[in-house]
């Protein structure tokens, strides 16, 4: 999840209680914004939950939450208070347009690896050379994100 507008702190907590079985929540991470015009830092972390749904009603969920923030932010800040993505969903692989797991560019970027890693250090997905700790540790010169 990703939040840079309104209170992101908040609109991060409130996505957060409305997913159903979390199982864990990785710390919150400042990171600054990648492409796009002039724009404030992000906070990002990531969120490992339980689900018995399946990938595309998950995503429904994920864009339903961004509704959620976007109904608040369409009156007072603009459009882009909450991004929720699906990085990964278990060993599956899938690539679609509308829906594609491992998430295709949660390889590159640190703001995605660094929460990552605090809930699954050891995780090897498919088609990577190293772990995504590993992956932390050749990206520590980009810190801070
Ligand atoms: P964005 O605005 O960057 O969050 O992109 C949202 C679009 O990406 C939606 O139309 C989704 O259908 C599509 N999409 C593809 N793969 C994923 C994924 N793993 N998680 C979330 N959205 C995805």
């Amino acid at each position: 999840m990703g939040s840079n507008l309104g209170d992101s702190r908040q609109l991060l907590m409130t996505a957060i209680n409305n997913l159903s079985d979390v199982r864990a929540v990785s710390g919150v991470y400042e990171t600054a914004p990648v492409g796009g015009p002039t724009q404030d830092a992000y906070l990002n972390l990531v969120v490992e939950i339980s689900t018995s749904l399946e990938p595309y009603e998950l995503l429904s969920v994920c864009q339903g939450l961004e509704q959620e923030a976007r109904r608040v932010r369409a009156v007072r800040w603009g459009p882009r208070t909450l991004d929720v993505d699906i990085l990964l969903y278990g060993e599956l692989q899938l690539t679609d347009p509308d829906l594609t797991i491992p998430h295709p560019r949660m390889y590159e970027r640190a703001f995605v690896l660094y929460p990552l890693a605090e809930l699954a250090p050891e995780l090897l997905p498919k088609g990577w050379e190293a772990p995504v700790a590993d992956q932390v540790i050749e990206r520590l010169g980009d810190w801070p994100l």
